[in-house]
């Protein structure tokens, strides 16, 4: 392996470099207007990127290609065919054809479809998205592709997407164009997801069925030591995790995803990787990637990475900040606020664009990161809270007034930082500062949504923050049009003033996680969807039907159907959490804790026969370890009884509610009560590795 980090970067990714040497000149021009400009690509311009595609691939040591997708598992698929094609005589010859690189036909009865599907009609297609690049992984050539249905109904993440920043980039662009900026042919929208994380020891991992099945614990009384120190954020790496991020890092970099940040988190065992800004649809594509390969090296290591949002309790859980900006063809970011804000109208329109869209579609951004494992995280004081609102900063909340009541906003100067000592470099101070406890923050020139789950695809809050900037766009765009020339600046100043005044209930500048604020909001009339159970029926309300189907991201049958698959999923996810705990309650606590109780009355009763001592302390003991054996098995039976009748509710709304309202809570009494005997069973007859062990031995 080469040692050069830009000969390693992007070496196994079939990127413009390998293009522009592999492909004939006409064919590499005509391949990449279609990659700008979404323009049809005609079948031999297909062949012959195949054949390119498939030497370069081969060369590489692939044997296979596979069309990559993702399905609304949440996860990726994956149907692996060799390039082997029998030319008689018992002979081979390694082929691909266009045919093969443009579409698949994989069967698609078995990924969630929510009804779409009828069963006799279980052909899916899968069609090659050019945009984002073809790579090879474990000696297979990896092609991102969308999935749909014989019907042409989407059936996974990426077309939505794809639809959505498509919508986005017309919108945007008509409007530039209406400003005088009619050099600008598309505009793209950029994330930058940051990544979080734990690593555990793998053997102690595999030790516990909770973690297996469920990716939590559902059990582990809290060790003497938590993140209260907060000791570990930015902490010095222990070697075994900084060897991990190392080859993470490679790993990454080979496949051309641009990992830039690794540091500690502030839970202990917590890690987050931050990759440089990408175009949304590659970012998304390397997001699901890199939490494959964060898995996979970790097993190398002898470690686990957890994805869940709240594997340990009374710890943070684990985030995906979603950072988001726009940028058009000609290298301008549009959420650049220059050094005049105020005077840069393009931003304002921009900026007021987004704010409303926050504002009226917030329920539709809530829902796209509602997850059973997300509840555990929004409003609990470690994340943003489940109400949306948007964090400005002083200088563009002061821009905005100036706006709102026609009052001279003058020009602010940068604020050079005072450190108090000479030695140190003098620098400026950002315009925005971190408002750790807001949702939707803007941070000096993009905005940073920083609900999303650390285990979801964030194709889902992408689709909502461009569609609805879109719809925004489009709004303002039929505002102005006909405006003339010399008249705009006046309109576009008339038009942020109206925006402001209909949508700064949004803003919010302060503390979000105080109950002053939940109070505060909902006097404004904002959103407060506090679970999945009560996010997800907003989604199918008239509003925001009418906005993706207006805007062709979604059909409304689409809608429902995922309506119904996001249902589901929290229904089965938590079902899944009341087995597992049943399990182990009933194989591997209780019998723990008899274990320990009769060695507890054994001793008593052989010193009472020895010395007749009274054992006052042991009796204490027994008795208290005695009642919590009780009440686990009775919580226990009850956490049966109910999972039984939700298991038979056929009614999906009423079903969600049941495991929200009912089987959660019965979880939660039934391990504080197993929580509070752990404490005192001793290490080598708790059947399983404790919190200490778990979160402290990397
Ligand atoms: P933080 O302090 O939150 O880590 P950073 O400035 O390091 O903030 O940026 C975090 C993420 O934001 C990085 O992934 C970075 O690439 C991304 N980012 C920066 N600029 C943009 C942009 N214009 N569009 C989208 N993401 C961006
Ligand atoms: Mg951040």
């Amino acid at each position: 392996m080469t040692n050069s980090i830009p000969e390693l970067y992007g070496s196994l990714v079939f990127n413009d470099k390998v293009m522009r040497d592999k492909l004939p000149h006409d064919i590499y021009k005509a391949l990449r207007k279609t990659i700008e400009h979404n323009t049809h690509l005609e079948l031999d311009v297909a062949n012959s990127v195949a054949v390119a595609m498939k030497e370069w691939a081969v060369e590489n040591g692939a044997t296979h290609f596979t069309h990559w997708f993702q399905p609304m598992t949440g996860f990726t698929a994956e149907k692996h065919d060799s390039f082997i094609t029998p030319i008689g005589d018992g002979q081979i010859i390694m082929e691909f054809s266009g045919k093969e690189l443009v579409k698949g036909e994989p069967d698609a009865s078995s990924f969630p479809s929510g009804g779409l599907r009828a069963t006799f009609e279980a052909r899916g297609y899968t069609s090659w998205d050019p945009t984002s690049p073809a790579f090879i992984k474990d000696g297979t050539l990896y092609i991102p592709t969308a999935f749909c249905s014989y019907s042409g109904e989407a059936l996974d993440k990426k077309t939505p997407l794809l639809r959505s920043m498509e919508t986005l980039s017309r919108e945007a662009t008509r409007i530039l164009h209406l400003l005088g900026q009619t050099d600008v042919t598309s505009v793209s929208t950029t994330i930058g997801p940051e990544q979080e994380y734990f690593l555990i020891d793998k053997d102690l991992y595999l030790k516990r069925k909770d973690l297996i099945f469920t990716g939590r614990t559902l059990l582990g009384a809290k060790p003497p030591k938590g993140q209260e120190m907060d000791d570990h954020y930015f902490g010095t790496l222990k070697p075994r995790v900084s060897a991990f991020m190392h080859d993470l890092d490679e790993e990454l970099w080979k496949l051309g995803i641009p990992a830039k940040t690794k540091h500690n988190e502030v839970a202990p065992s917590q890690h987050e990787l931050a990759p440089i800004y990408d175009t949304t649809n590659v970012a998304v594509d390397h997001n699901q990637l890199t939490m494959e390969l964060m898995k996979k090296v970790a097993d190398r290591h002898g470690l686990a990475c957890l994805l869940h949002e709240k594997p340990f309790e009374g710890i943070n859980g684990s985030g995906k900040h979603n950072n988001w900006s726009m940028i058009t063809s000609t290298g301008v970011n549009l959420l650049e606020p220059g050094r005049t804000p105020a005077e840069n109208i393009q931003f304002l329109v921009f900026l007021v664009a987004v704010i409303k869209a926050v504002d009226e579609y917030a329920d539709l951004l809530r829902i796209s990161v509602a997850s059973a494992g997300n509840d555990h995280r929004l409003g609990a004081n470690e994340a943003p809270p489940a109400i949306i609102s948007i964090f400005l900063g002083d200088e563009l909340t002061a821009v905005l007034d100036s706006i709102e009541h026609d009052t001279f906003f003058g020009r602010q100067e940068k604020v050079q930082m005072e450190t108090g000592a000479a030695v140190l470099p003098h620098f400026f101070k950002d315009n925005t500062d971190r408002n750790r406890t807001s949702p939707f923050a803007f941070t000096g020139n993009k905005f940073e949504f920083r609900m999303p789950g650390s285990s979801i695809s964030v194709a889902g809050p992408n689709v909502v923050l461009n569609t609805a900037v879109a719809e925004s766009l489009r709004q303002f765009y039929k505002e102005l049009e006909g405006t003339p020339a010399d008249k705009m600046e006046d309109a576009v100043h008339a038009l942020v003033k109206r925006a402001v005044l209909k949508h700064k209930k949004v803003l919010f500048n302060g503390n979000g996680y105080t109950d002053e604020w939940v109070a505060e909001s909902e006097k404004r009339g904002l959103y407060n969807l506090k679970s999945t159970p009560e996010a997800l029926p907003c989604f199918t309300s008239d509003k925001n039907v009418e906005l993706f189907t207006t805007h062709h991201i979604f059909t409304k049958q689409e809608i429902f159907s995922r309506y119904e698959i996001l249902m589901e999923n929290y229904c089965k996810t938590i079902h899944i959490e009341a087995k597992t705990l049943q399990d182990m309650i009933r194989r591997d606590f209780l019998p723990a804790l008899m274990c320990y109780t009769d060695a507890i009355s054994t001793s008593i009763n052989e010193k009472t026969a020895a010395a007749d001592l009274p054992c006052t302390a042991e009796k204490k003991l027994l008795t208290r370890l005695s009642g919590c054996y009780d009440s686990i098995f009775e919580l226990e039976e009850q956490l049966e009884a109910d999972t039984k009748a939700a298991e038979e509710t056929v009614n999906i709304e009423q079903a969600a509610k049941l495991y929200h309202d009912t089987i959660l809570p019965d979880m939660e009494q039934l391990r504080a009560v197993a929580d509070a005997a752990e404490e005192y069973i001793p290490d080598d007859i708790l059947p399983y590795p404790n919190y200490e062990a778990l979160l402290f031995s990397v």
